[in-house]
């Protein structure tokens, strides 16, 4: 029975689909302005984590990962939406580019890196850019049922209208934060400083903003928080069975999502809420200023295996912070690699497990226990039953844990001339009982590189 923790009831509940057998899961994407860093990559291997528990669940699972091309600005993370920098413009003066060649880069380099990680390809891999229509018609939604009003510079979310705002973040109206704000606050044709924006005019601060369309209200562009929801509810529905992200996003873009789409739809958003918590570096924040928000191409520049990274993910819950190290990424890689070394030595793949299967599967139904579950299989590993058993076993394992733990299986370690002659002497020896000698051999193999396990099936090689 899978059990996941809910950021909405703050509770682990069982989860059961909406319709049988088929899952409706959103996932916050990146915004392609510049490299994600290895913090956003935990969050998008959490993401993966989920669909492939799902899936070994039998669930059929309808993913939608949005891609923020357009409308992120620097303020909208601390509640200001209509505030601060365009990201994507930022982007572009940066590179000397357009809006749209920034886009499409950091959009190219997500997909490959996506792969690297072995994150697997949403359903529907869906552009803000190209859902344009659909956000307009959300907001006239929201004029329209009397939630959303227009100013000269733009269109805004009455946030005293919707009486269940804050609901996902516990906050109030009148909390600190929302209070804080006011501080901040430039935009004076708004009624409630925590109201935001759903569509920002081309006027004043916006004038030259490189990406505009046409809309009811004039030129323009949509706020962030309004992708989601009319993407959400184009390809999946009023009400989706769970939408996630990473923890900065529950107090406001996930609160400002709820309170579009239920403001407009009048049903409950999303029956689970999931957050992934933020990686630290060197025990504290992650940022650009900070010279260690590590991306990926720093990963692989530093002679790392992608897999690594994802295997130091995995040994962490990922409602737990996790701290990254560079010592931890090499503890994860020797891991990593001392788990592909146990495998080559596996015969073909035969019958699972079903004990070990049943115990990991635990682990993981129980809120994505994916450190538990990778106790569980390291156990199986060093466990006396047949290889057969236990190559079958992490086939199915590694469904979940997705480190392409399958390539490793049978394929066969290049053994050279001279190891092969000292292999044939050291059976000798063996076979003769000379164990001094068996011993000496095994030493002058291991200098060589190579190292002897005797099995119930003789000689095996391993390369160390
Ligand atoms: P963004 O591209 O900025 O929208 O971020 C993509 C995802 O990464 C979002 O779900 C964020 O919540 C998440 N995120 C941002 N910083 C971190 C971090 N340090 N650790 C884990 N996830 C993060
Ligand atoms: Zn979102």
């Amino acid at each position: 029975m899978l059990r996941l923790f809910n950021s909405l009831t703050k509770k682990v509940q069982s989860f059961q689909s909406l319709k049988p057998g088929v899952v409706s899961l959103y996932t916050c994407g990146p915004t392609v302005y510049d490299y994600p860093h290895i913090g956003n990559w935990r969050t998008f291997v959490f993401d993966d984590i989920l669909r492939r528990t799902l899936e070994a669940a039998d669930y059929k699972v309808v993913q939608v990962m949005n891609v923020t091309d357009v409308g992120h600005l620097t303020g909208d993370n601390v509640g200001n939406a209509d505030l601060g920098e365009d990201r994507l413009e930022r982007g572009a003066k940066r590179e000397g580019k357009t809006v749209w060649e920034v886009a499409q880069f950091y959009l190219d380099d997500f997909l490959q890196t996506r792969g690297l990680l072995n994150i697997l390809p949403p359903t529907y891999f869906v552009r803000a850019t190209d859902n344009i229509k659909e956000q307009i018609s959300l907001a006239e939604t929201l004029i329209k049922k009397g939630l959303a009003y227009e100013t000269s510079s733009g269109v805004f979310f009455d946030v005293s209208k919707f009486s269940e705002y804050g609901k996902l973040g516990g906050q109030k109206l009148t909390d600190k934060r929302v209070a804080a704000r006011e501080e901040v606050e430039e935009d004076i044709s708004k009624k409630n400083p925590a109201d935001f924006a759903l569509w920002l005019k081309t006027v004043g601060k916006w004038k030259d903003h490189q990406m505009r369309w046409l809309s009811p209200w004039g030129e323009g562009f949509p706020g962030w928080h309004i992708e989601c929801s009319a993407m959400a509810l184009k390809y999946l529905g009023q009400t989706i069975d769970i939408h996630t992200g990473g923890v900065d996003h529950i107090a406001i873009h996930h609160t400002n999502e709820i309170a579009q789409s239920e403001g407009a739809t009048g049903k409950k958003f999303a029956i689970f809420w999931m957050h992934g918590e933020f990686l630290t570096v060197n025990g504290g924040r992650m940022g650009k200023s900070l010279g260690n928000a590590y991306t990926l191409h720093d990963i692989l520049d530093h002679g790392y295996d992608p897999l690594s990274l994802r295997y130091l993910y995995l040994t962490a819950h990922y409602r737990d912070k996790l701290n990254f190290t560079w010592d931890s990424l090499t503890s994860a890689e020797h891991a990593l690699n001392n788990l592909r070394k146990e495998i080559r030595l596996w015969r073909e793949p035969g019958e699972i497990d079903v004990q070990y299967w049943q115990r990991f599967l635990e682990a993981a139904n129980n809120d994505l226990n994916t450190a538990q579950a990778l106790a569980v299989m390291w156990e199986m590993i060093k466990a006396d039953i047949p290889s057969s058993s236990k190559g079958a076993t992490i086939i199915k394992m590694d469904k979940i844990l997705g480190l392409n733990l399958i390539d490793e299986i049978g394929k066969k370690i290049e053994i050279p001339d001279n190891i092969q002659i000292l292999l044939k002497k050291r059976e000798e020896a063996r076979k003769k009982k000379d164990f001094t000698s068996s011993d000496e051999l095994r030493e002058e193999i291991r200098k060589l590189g190579f190292e002897v396990l005797d099995t119930p099936s003789g000689q095996q090689i391993k390369k160390l």
